[in-house]
């Protein structure tokens, strides 16, 4: 058996070209087997993975920085994960939480519940994917309220299935071609402080963002007709967009006093991953409901619908729930995973890790102007990349800096609305070493494609 977690040796080595002959092998094979409309950044195929390091068939060892876009946050094959994943496998795979319950779904429930924000009373559904939390959150949200529409942001993502493609913001590759979307989803303009800052001239607060957003809801829906506001508190797919401070809070504001569902989709922002346990605590709010998915079970497929008592029960028996949701071994890796954040100080490892990766980054931005903007928060950063002093952004040098990475062995994901932001989403179980070659390896990276 291939070593896999903390026994994989924590350096990076290139073997051969990346990808190599096995994986250019592998990927022949997948031509002819697998749908073309599923894509890989990086198509070296891993046979073995932990702390910082991918291991490829051919032997290479590739620096992650992806973390499977920010689900492997308590690293891959943590051993608190594995232990408790392993034991509930041999136990029992099976039997549908919907016709014989089990304790590990309850204890993830108590334990979602009491670390999500918010002291009130809160109940959750588990569920398998980030798509399908959100799509559970909207319809808890409609029939509490007993409306029907949902407000949504420039540059979200909330997933692939019907409603959530219409939640999504970005038309390629997400939508084009998929329609017809489900109705009653409206788009409100989001704080980009970034963007804003340099289209208005003058700093736009995350007040005034927040009044902007609530002028076209009012003015385009009118507040009675809105079951829910649904927002990522920091933007994923959409390039990791830090809304202006202020702007979280007037928007819960607003959702309180109009009877509107709040909430906040941490699928990507959340468990440890920002260094805090939710980003949304990063501005004091508490969401009436969270969605969570991605670092809820170090890799295995969970997903989870959070949130006041009085909201989510508002469902009758019944109404909610799947086949797999919740499954037990998915349950228990997700105890396990819990355990990790809370056990391992990984909370402030990735807090850490956002400083190291913010000095690095900086220092990288003095040297180059393409560097329009650096964002994020803890072990969730990212660089968008402009062309010069238009600030025109340059999804070029985003995929060259990728690629340059991906040929000496470190693995970075490309995102963004128009393409051109770097994200880091580094395992928080990495080395300092390993991070530190990582961004030797970027730096050199950006020195050669702006040569
Ligand atoms: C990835 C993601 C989703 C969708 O999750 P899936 O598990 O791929 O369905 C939804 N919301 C956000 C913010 C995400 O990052």
């Amino acid at each position: 058996m291939e070593k896999g977690g903390a026994e994989l040796p924590q350096e990076r080595a290139i073997v051969t070209e990346i990808p190599g002959p096995k994986s250019r092998e592998l990927e022949a094979r997948r031509s002819t087997a697998v749908a073309a409309g599923v894509a890989s950044s990086l198509p070296a195929y891993i046979v073995a993975a932990g702390g910082g390091i991918l291991k490829d068939v051919d032997g290479n060892q590739i620096i992650d920085l992806g973390s499977g876009i920010a689900v492997t946050t308590v690293g891959n094959a943590n051993p608190r994960v594995v232990q408790r994943a392993q034991k509930q496998l041999a136990a029992f795979t099976h039997t549908c939480f919907m016709v014989n319950p089990y304790e590990a779904y309850v204890e993830v429930a108590e334990a979602l519940n009491r670390l999500t924000p918010g002291s009130f009373e809160k109940r959750t559904v588990l569920l398998n994917s980030g798509a399908e939390a959100v799509e559970n959150a909207v319809k808890i949200a409609r029939a509490h309220t007993m409306r029907d529409a949902v407000v949504v942001f420039d540059h979200a993502y909330h997933g692939r299935t019907n409603l959530t493609m219409a939640m999504t913001s970005k038309a390629h590759p997400y939508k084009a071609g998929f329609g017809p979307f489900a109705g009653e989803v409206y788009r409100a303009p989001m704080s980009y402080p970034y963007r804003d800052n340099r289209a208005a001239g003058t700093k736009v607060s995350g007040e005034e963002a927040a009044v902007r957003a609530i002028s076209m809801i009012e003015k385009q829906i009118g507040s009675e007709n809105v079951a829910a506001i649904v927002i990522e508190p920091i933007q994923g797919e959409g390039g990791f967009i830090v809304p202006a401070e202020g702007f979280l809070p007037k928007l819960v504001e607003y959702a309180r006093a109009a009877g509107i569902v709040f909430v906040a989709d941490e699928v990507q922002s959340g468990f440890a991953r920002t260094g805090r346990m939710f980003a949304s605590e990063w501005e004091g709010i508490e969401p009436d409901l969270v969605a969570t998915a991605k670092g809820i079970a170090g890799g295995l497929p969970l997903s989870a619908v959070t949130g006041r008592a009085e909201i989510m029960d508002s469902v009758g028996p019944g109404g909610l729930g799947g086949t797999y949701g919740g499954n037990p071994v998915a349950a228990a890796a997700a105890l396990g995973t819990i355990e990790s954040y809370e056990q391992d100080g990984l909370v402030g490892r990735a807090e850490q890790l956002g400083e190291i990766m913010v000095d690095r980054l900086t220092r990288l931005q003095s040297k180059h102007s393409e560097i329009g903007d650096l964002r994020g928060r803890g072990a969730m950063q990212a660089v968008e990349l402009v062309s010069g002093d238009s600030h025109e952004p340059n999804p070029a040098l985003a995929k060259a800096v990728a690629e340059h990475a991906a040929k000496n062995a470190v693995l970075v994901l490309v995102t963004g609305t128009y393409g051109n932001v770097l994200r880091f989403l580094p395992p928080l179980d990495i080395s300092d070493e390993l991070m530190a070659d990582a961004f030797d390896v970027l730096e050199e990276a950006f020195a050669q494609a702006l040569a």
